[in-house]
């Protein structure tokens, strides 16, 4: 039943009834953090942040949002990039944070699953599936930082989905506490369920739109034996679409990463944080870093590895590899992609797509692109870098050395149109793995169809019909 909605002051009254003194952020100094996103495009305002310990405490919470009509952000570890975990400037809604959330609740080994809590963090699970001899193979730069919860709820992606897919294929059952404060308990650890809608897809991919994730049982593997990084120098991108070809014939399930890095990501990581990448050709333009995981043993992924990248200089399609013998060597290898955001966000930003393409138009999307953004400015330089083995390029356009950053956000409304309109005509996605947020709301509702954006809404409707959930995001 509704009641009048009383003054701020005595809704966060009622709040720390439910969630105890420690279980409310009031002060602006302690919600601040909460209140930006990652990537500073977006600051908001809200009447408190809500830390709940446990399940029902989060259904408590959201049984008084509906009856007060106020709005709920969830957060999980604020790095998402599309301002989707940021409330906006009326200071009305509540950020309901998970952080507190994060208890491990089980390991299955024998059934290769694992129960956690939404507010656990992506890199304490991968190790805790490695404490028990298991992979958890989601992995991301901000895997120190963001939670399990944000991941399903954006249905992360990240560096392994080639072998293992993303959130959405790791995921057999979630728990989660609907707009009104019902818990809906979807738990399973099962490979086969034909027993209705599959219910739980509806809130992976939903950004906080339907309700919260509280928990979810995730698929483990089989740790590889060995790992073993090579870096491959290219001068062109059809060449890296090549290696890409000859790398999956040559590995298979061995294939676990192919990240595609432009020089200028290189030349930025070098100058911003002092990352030198190996000593390659002047020629090349390209890098791939590619990761082969081997259930034999070291020696063996070293020698499939060397085979491939010297088959691959030797047809011409690359002109140099060096290949890690060290985890040491591994982790700066990876660290060159990994650093990649952070270098850019130091650098001052650039105009970012996370878009998605069948590996057949990458080629034709890129040259029309970038020769439809060198005629919009001499002054914008285009840094490409991403998933390519799955089809997702961070396709983001700056400046070229010497020109401010701001000199691309001026055009950021041309940038769009033409970087769009040749995704969509090459097959698209406008985003393969970030999600919607409220940075791409209205690109999403202009390039979704009626009858899918009808479809959405009437989902909308039906679990959140007073509209609480993350206001102003995806939909
Ligand atoms: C350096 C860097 C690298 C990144 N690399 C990748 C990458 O390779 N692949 C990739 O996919 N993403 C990447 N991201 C984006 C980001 O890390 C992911 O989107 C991540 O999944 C967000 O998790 P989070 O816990 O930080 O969620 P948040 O940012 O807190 O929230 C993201 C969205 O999920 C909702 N949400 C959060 N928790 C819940 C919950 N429990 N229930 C319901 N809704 C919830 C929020 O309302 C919001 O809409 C990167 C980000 C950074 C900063």
């Amino acid at each position: 039943m509704t009641t009048p909605t009383p003054p701020p002051d005595r809704q966060r009254a009622e709040l720390r009834e439910l969630l105890g003194a420690d279980g409310l952020l009031e002060q602006p100094a302690d919600m601040a953090p909460m209140l930006s996103d990652w990537r500073r495009r977006y600051t908001g305002s809200a009447l408190a942040v809500a830390l709940p310990r446990t399940t029902e405490q989060v259904a408590r919470v959201l049984a008084w949002c509906a009856q007060r009509r106020v709005p709920v952000v969830p957060q999980g570890g604020n790095t998402g990039l599309v301002g989707g975990a940021t409330p906006d400037a009326s200071g009305r809604a509540l950020v309901l944070a998970t952080r507190r959330l994060d208890r491990v609740r089980n390991v299955d080994a024998a059934n290769d699953t694992m129960t956690a809590e939404a507010g656990c963090l992506l890199q304490d699970l991968q190790d805790e599936a490695a404490a028990h001899q298991r992979l958890f193979p989601l992995s991301l730069a901000a895997q120190g930082s963001c939670t399990i919860g944000g991941n399903l709820a954006t249905n992360a992606g990240g560096t392994q989905v080639l072998r293992y897919g993303n959130a959405r294929e790791l995921t057999l059952g979630i728990e989660a506490v609907l707009a009104d404060g019902t818990v809906w308990d979807g738990l399973r650890g099962l490979r086969k369920d034909n027993t209705g809608y599959d219910l739980k897809q509806l809130f992976i991919g939903s950004e906080g739109t339907l309700g919260v994730i509280t928990a979810a049982t995730l698929k483990l593997f089989p740790q590889p034996r060995a790992r073993v990084v090579s870096l491959v120098a290219l001068a062109g991108l059809a060449d890296a679409l090549r290696l890409l070809d000859r790398a999956r014939a040559a590995a298979g399930p061995s294939l676990t990463a192919f990240e595609l890095m432009s020089r200028p990501c290189l030349d930025m990581v070098e100058e911003v944080l002092g990352l030198r990448r190996p000593p390659f050709p002047a020629a090349h333009q390209w890098a791939v870093l590619l990761e082969w995981s081997d259930h034999e043993d070291e020696a063996h992924a070293a020698r499939c590895s060397e085979a491939l990248c010297t088959a691959a200089i030797e047809s011409g399609e690359a002109l140099d590899a060096v290949i890690a013998h060290s985890l040491r060597d591994s982790a700066a290898l990876w660290q060159l992609r990994e650093s990649i955001p952070e270098a850019q966000a130091r650098r001052g930003g650039n105009v970012k797509h996370d878009i998605s393409l069948p590996a057949s138009r990458i080629l034709a999307f890129a040259e029309e692109a970038e020769q439809a953004l060198a005629g919009l400015s001499p002054q914008l330089g285009v840094m490409v870098f991403g998933h390519l083995g799955d089809g997702n390029l961070h396709y983001n356009v700056g400046t070229v050395a010497g020109v401010a950053a701001a000199a691309a956000f001026d055009l950021e409304s041309a940038i769009n149109a033409i970087v769009y309109d040749a995704v969509l005509r090459h097959g698209r996605s406008i985003s393969a793995e970030h999600g919607i947020g409220q940075l791409r709301r209205e690109l999403g509702l202009q390039t979704r169809s009626a009858a899918g954006t009808r479809m959405m809404r009437s989902i909308k409707q039906a679990l959140d019909p007073l509209g609480i959930m993350n206001p102003g995001k995806l939909i």
